[in-house]
């Protein structure tokens, strides 16, 4: 019974399912220095930033539960003896927040955008708002972020200043880039990932424009030479976020053309009008999909989001 619950956990988020292993015991997590204080680990699901110094260790973000030991080994080979104490959620994705339980039991105080917190408590619903649909179940007490923000907050950790900022409408309606002001590297979750065309949980309050207007504020907002963890994949600079924002805008402006021309979702998919991104539609998010994105972040609840600014 309790495999199945957590088969059905990790089932739900859905479009990430490709990329999850159907054994958490065959997956290692690695463990590698980025600068500084920060450490990035990869396992399975979304990349980890660590925080390790004299006051311990901050993680952004927890992949998944089973893989909780393998993350604490990794850090106890670059930190022995210390433990977690703070986990900062990017957003309430299952392949970024499934630890959570594992590291809060242990005593680790879990913060995260008040709209995240609602997510994880209630459960979600997510997609892409057309053909692609996910149910995310409400998660223990134990899963849940202790402390919560609105806007941005900071945490004075290990002799710098950790600025989280909240993004609204990008990838959900409740993600946060977090940024090591001294160590200067940034974790931007899945507002920025390197598997070709993103993904925007739409349902649950995400937007395509949203996450361009994301993408604009941390290249401006960071130093150029700022080390930049993607939500997956290898990690970046700030030119490499640059020149992902220029393939979302370029998209956004093939589907705004289209859709002034009164195009139907259908006809963009028969038109196959991302043709010019193949390249970038070999990831799980096939240009269909992404079309779907690009058409509801227009059409749909969201399509107002990032106007107010
Ligand atoms: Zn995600």
């Amino acid at each position: 019974m309790r495999k199945l619950l957590l088969a059905l956990v990790f089932l739900l988020p859905g479009i990430v399912l490709a990329q999850q292993p159907q054994d958490f015991s065959k997956v290692q997590v690695k463990i590698t220095k980025v600068a500084g204080n920060v450490y990035l680990l990869q396992g399975a699901g979304g990349n980890i930033a660590a925080s390790v110094g004299d006051d311990g260790i901050l993680l952004v973000d927890t992949e998944y539960a089973p893989l909780g030991d393998k993350i604490l080994a990794a850090l106890d080979s670059v930190a022995p003896g210390k433990k977690v104490r703070y986990v900062v959620n990017t957003h309430y994705h299952g392949d970024h927040t499934n630890g959570n339980a594992f590291f809060g039991s242990r005593g680790a105080v879990i913060i995260a955008q008040a709209n995240l917190r609602k997510r994880l408590a209630e459960g979600s619903a997510g997609g892409t708002g057309g053909t692609v649909k996910m149910e995310s179940p409400p998660q223990p007490a134990a899963a849940l972020p202790v402390i919560t923000y609105e806007n941005e907050m900071s945490i004075h950790f290990n002799g710098e200043d950790v600025r989280i900022v909240h993004f609204p409408a990008a990838h959900t309606d409740g993600d946060s880039v977090v940024y090591f002001t001294k160590s200067n590297v940034a974790h931007m979750g899945d507002i920025f990932v390197r598997y070709g065309l993103p993904f925007s949980d739409i349902r649950a309050g995400g937007s395509i424009q949203g996450m361009i207007a994301a993408c604009e504020k941390v290249s401006e907002m960071l130093p150029a030479d700022a080390k930049v963890i993607p939500g997956h994949g290898d990690l970046a600079s700030v030119d490499d976020v640059r020149a992902y924002t220029k393939m979302l805008n370029d998209t956004m402006a093939v589907a705004r053309k289209a859709l002034a021309a009164h195009k139907t979702l259908e006809q963009m998919k028969q038109e196959n009008i991302l043709a010019p991104w193949a390249d970038k539609a070999k990831g799980f998010v096939k240009a269909d999909t992404f079309i779907e994105e690009l058409y509801y972040s227009l059409t749909g609840p969201n399509a107002q989001a990032g106007k107010a600014d």
